[in-house]
């Protein structure tokens, strides 16, 4: 009984303790989304996405519910985000890198907003994105096939007022 105290502590932080699992979990944390949004806002092949949310589902972290053909995974229990965002305050306190800082206290919106290549429209991330340029005081994110050259020669012609 002793020992097992310790064990199932150990279990549930190796469930947590890889680097894409945590970004899973910040990624989740105010939206339920099926494989194919992790997949495509990460940028990970889909094999490996789905390892790492058997293990975060088998930990019940995450629980899953079937709607159709999709599966969508959403955080089991909100306390595993409160413990997430205590680690990571542990590592603010710990760094002196004030850049990292300030990138360990932004929100996952912040950190990886879902965006539109302003040309193109097509759904890009500044994680998947070929290029990015800012203009005007804001990022734009532009896909592979040339929407970034088009946007530099008529910026007006494609940022919404
Ligand atoms: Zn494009």
């Amino acid at each position: 009984m002793y020992s097992e105290v310790f064990e199932l502590h150990a279990e549930l932080l190796k469930a947590l303790s890889h680097p894409r699992r945590l970004e899973i979990l910040r990624l989740l944390r105010d939206q339920e989304l099926c494989v194919s949004d992790i997949y495509e806002m990460l940028d990970l092949p889909q094999a490996n996405i789905s390892q790492h949310l058997m293990i975060l589902r088998d930990a019940e972290v995450l629980s899953s519910r079937k709607d159709g053909k999709q599966v969508f995974y959403s955080i089991a229990n909100k306390k595993i985000l409160a413990a997430c965002d205590l680690f990571r305050e542990v590592l603010i306190e710990q760094t002196e890198d004030a850049e990292l800082a300030r990138e360990l206290r932004l929100s996952m919106q912040e950190l990886l907003p879902l965006t539109h290549d302003p040309v193109c429209q097509m759904r890009v991330s500044p994680k998947t994105a070929s290029f990015a340029q800012k203009h005007a005081g804001e990022m734009f994110y532009f896909c592979a096939s040339g929407c970034k050259k088009k946007f530099a020669e008529r910026p007006d012609a494609y940022v919404k007022k």
